[in-house]
């Protein structure tokens, strides 16, 4: 299946069902809440479930480290890996947040297809400095 036509078939159906939370306040406000779900989701896997850890302290960067370098320098902090139920639960967490985010689109008539096209452009002509 076309990934266009898959992003643009969501998009359509996010349309479709949207019935409640159609004022742009009421989306925007649900964006923020789904978000801290996801977060929620993300430290409940720490703290409840246990089979992943974050593990965090100061890392030290050398002067001479080139933006290329952090990748490798960088720790993502997890330790672990999502048992099957937490990756399911998070998983679910990430589409409602996608839900949301959509149809925020929706109403401000954006195109989700043509953003992550332009955002992949912009990630491919600025390499490492895209983010900074
Ligand atoms: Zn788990």
């Amino acid at each position: 299946m076309d990934k266009n036509f898959v992003l643009d078939e969501f998009q359509s159906t996010v349309s479709e069902l949207l019935i409640y939370n159609r004022s742009i306040l009421d989306t925007l406000a649900k964006v923020q809440e789904t978000s801290a779900k996801l977060h929620w989701s993300v430290i409940k896997s720490v703290t409840r479930c246990g089979c992943i850890e974050i593990k965090a302290s100061k890392t030290d960067i050398p002067s001479e480290a080139t933006l290329a370098d952090l990748k490798q320098i960088l720790d993502s902090h997890v330790k672990g890996e999502l048992c099957e139920s937490c990756r399911e639960y998070i998983g679910k967490s990430v589409g409602r947040l996608l839900f949301y985010t959509t149809a925020v689109c929706n109403l401000l008539d954006l195109n989700i297809y043509d953003i992550l096209l332009n955002e992949q452009k912009q990630m491919k002509m600025l390499g490492y400095y895209n983010l900074a």
